[in-house]
């Protein structure tokens, strides 16, 4: 088995992504994808301790795409860390996403009169990948709330008091960049778009119109019948079936590398597929 979604603390994961290796070869994977949320920057320290466990490590990142009603994510796997147009444009979202964190400070401490400053996000989040889960385990330090998810329900979620909207790529483009960057680009939890089934068929048609890949229909959170159905629609348009546990360590507790909530068995050959899909 593999894992092709983890988070590392480069981002928004609770493990140095020098130790996913380890974690995927403890739960039985061959293969684990590091998949930050708009970096790179742990994809040469994973894969230097892949390497010596003998773990194949696939480098990627996710991308946050503008879409309504729900959210949209793109996972691009094979695109190393260096130059190249993806990987210029995940600065341009870093600087972004920085004054982004200052405004949702701010906010929350002088709007809302929470005890949270940018200094404690910045140094939970041990410097680099500032998000929003980041902010809440420092709210649940204080004891403003009880949990990570408490947090996002009652302040950090999109419509919440605290919410600070975030740059994001358009599908086009997100799915542009990867191609030209020698990535693959497949749609991350597809059912987060918030869509019917005919409109979730219909958006899928789209985006793999613009190159989309695959589809990670073994998701750790998901049930085997959603499995089953984002099985069946990738199948209808051609596309990979994919999968991971989206493991964050301590922000997401039900989630672990490898086996998700315990249920997860991704199979090798979805990673034989994409790679297949590589371009030329
Ligand atoms: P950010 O990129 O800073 O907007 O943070 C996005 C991350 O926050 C996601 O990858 C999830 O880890 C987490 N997240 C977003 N929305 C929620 C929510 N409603 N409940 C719990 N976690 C969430
Ligand atoms: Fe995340
Ligand atoms: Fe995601
Ligand atoms: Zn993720």
């Amino acid at each position: 088995m593999i894992d092709l979604h983890t988070h590392s603390t480069v981002s928004d994961g609770s493990d140095p992504p020098e130790t996913i290796p380890a974690l995927a070869r403890a739960a039985g994977c061959s293969a684990v994808a590091l998949t930050d949320h708009d970096r790179l920057d742990g994809v040469t320290a994973a894969a230097n301790a892949a390497a010596a466990l003998g773990v194949e490590l696939v480098p990627g990142c996710e991308l946050s795409c503008e879409v309504s009603p729900g959210t949209m994510h793109v996972l691009v796997y094979f695109v190393e860390p260096g130059d190249g147009p993806l990987q210029d444009e995940l600065v341009r979202l870093q600087q972004a996403r920085d004054t982004r964190n200052q405004l949702m400070a701010t906010k929350l401490a002088d709007e809302l009169g929470l005890p949270v400053t940018l200094e404690e996000i910045e140094a939970e989040a041990g410097g680099v990948g500032v998000g929003r889960p980041h902010v809440a385990a420092v709210l649940v330090r204080k004891g403003v709330v009880g949990s990570v998810q408490e947090a996002f329900d009652r302040y950090l979620a999109k419509g919440q008091a605290g919410y600070v909207d975030k740059e994001r790529l358009t599908a086009a483009d997100a799915l542009r960049l990867a191609r030209m960057s020698g990535g693959v680009p497949v749609l991350a939890h597809p059912l987060s778009l918030k869509l019917g089934p005919t409109e979730l068929d219909a958006a899928v048609g789209e985006l793999t119109a613009l190159g989309l890949a695959g589809l990670e229909a073994i998701y750790g959170r998901y049930t085997q019948d959603d499995r089953d159905g984002l099985a069946r629609l990738a199948a209808d348009h051609g596309l990979v079936v994919t999968g991971g546990s989206d493991h964050h360590g301590t922000y997401k507790p039900d989630l672990q590398v490898g086996v998700g909530r315990g249920d997860l068995d991704v199979p090798a050959q979805a990673l034989e597929h994409l790679r297949q899909r590589r371009p030329g």
